[in-house]
């Protein structure tokens, strides 16, 4: 069942309908507001992570349904996702070109997390994001084949009364399977996630990825077989990472999503401070969080060293360029490029 206006990277919806903030119990509701019903639970591979990286940020996410500001990086995001996401649902016979993917950005275009930035700061945001978009096409025209799915959406129900959601972002072919009446290539599935994340993960990393084994789940309950390989696509730095359906662990994954949803049930949603604090959305409301969040100085550390190497790197190649210009046009074309050379 398909649900393309619910991308993966938008929150799926609940059955339950939470009922606001902690104000106490009313009528039918728990002490956090969440309904008292009969309804499965719904689970979303966003919700399961963030409740086991802080029960506490869940609460105020999922229950509370506290505001979330926008964000640079959750609008480039969206968008990028908007833009792939219409290009390969054309499922044409022959890659769409570049123009069309292009052209799907800038519908595409998210501008919440940009507001109050000045206009050449989000020129290069979008910038950014035609190039990656660019490099993307550049990665699979050539190999291009319609996928068999875009933006597929699952319900998967386990035990204990717990429902799976979410949507794939790409379903495709890989001739892998064989057709038992014709002996065709056929059947065979890859399943791929898109990251929006400047780092491609290791290998490691990938085939202990909670979610693309929730999507192995849903491949075979919604096409009667496993995936021959999961995979998440950053498309940032351009680059797959492939892992075969062996290396991943189904029943572990399902294992966490019941343990999940048995804390859930149980109501703990103990702040679970970590240096994410930093970042977290509701760190003002948070006992454990403060202003400034728990570890603030710890992040800062982290950047300021991230930013010496960085700097390091920028003065050598600064050097080399400084020589090679020097070289060859001579020792006065730096003056002319930085006055301040000469001093
Ligand atoms: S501030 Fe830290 S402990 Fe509090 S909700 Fe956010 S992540 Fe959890």
């Amino acid at each position: 069942m398909e649900r393309p206006s619910e991308p993966s990277h938008v929150e799926a919806p609940t059955a339950a309908t939470p009922t606001g903030a902690a104000a106490g119990p009313a009528s039918g509701t728990t002490l956090l507001g969440e309904p008292v019903t009969d309804e499965p639970l719904r689970l979303s591979f966003s919700r399961v992570d963030t409740y086991r990286r802080c029960p506490r940020q869940y609460r105020y996410a999922y229950i509370d349904k506290l505001p979330q500001p926008p964000s640079p990086h959750l609008s480039f995001g969206s968008s990028v996702h908007g833009a792939l996401e219409r290009w390969w649902d054309r499922k044409l016979p022959d890659p769409p070109p570049l123009e069309e993917l292009l052209q799907a950005l800038y519908d595409a275009w998210d501008t919440t997390g940009f507001a109050g930035m000045e206009r050449e700061e989000q020129l290069r945001w979008y910038t950014h994001a035609r190039d990656v978009l660019a490099r993307h096409h550049a990665r699979f025209a050539e190999h291009y084949v319609p996928p068999v799915a875009v933006e597929q959406w699952f319900e998967v129900p386990l035990p204990d009364d717990i429902v799976v959601v979410g949507s794939i972002d790409l379903v495709v072919p890989t001739g892998a399977g064989t057709d038992a009446s014709s002996g065709a290539a056929s059947n065979g599935l890859g399943i791929i996630d898109w990251k929006t994340n400047r780092r491609a993960k290791t290998r490691e990393q990938v085939a202990g990825d909670l979610q693309l084994a929730i999507y192995a789940l849903a491949a075979r309950h919604l096409w009667g077989h496993d995936p021959d390989w999961v995979a998440l696509d950053f498309v940032v730095p351009g680059m797959r990472v492939t892992v075969p359906r062996e290396e991943i662990d189904v029943d572990a994954a399902v294992a966490k999503v019941r343990e999940t949803a048995a804390r859930i049930r149980s109501e703990a949603f103990e702040p679970q401070p970590s240096r994410l604090c930093a970042w977290c959305d509701f760190r003002t409301e948070c006992p454990a969080g403060g202003d400034e969040g728990p570890d603030l100085p710890g992040v800062a550390v982290g950047e300021l060293r991230r930013l010496k190497r960085r700097q390091a790197r920028d003065a050598r190649r600064i050097d080399e360029l400084k020589q090679l210009v020097a070289d060859r046009l001579g020792p006065d074309a730096l003056v002319e490029l930085d006055p301040d050379e000469s001093s």
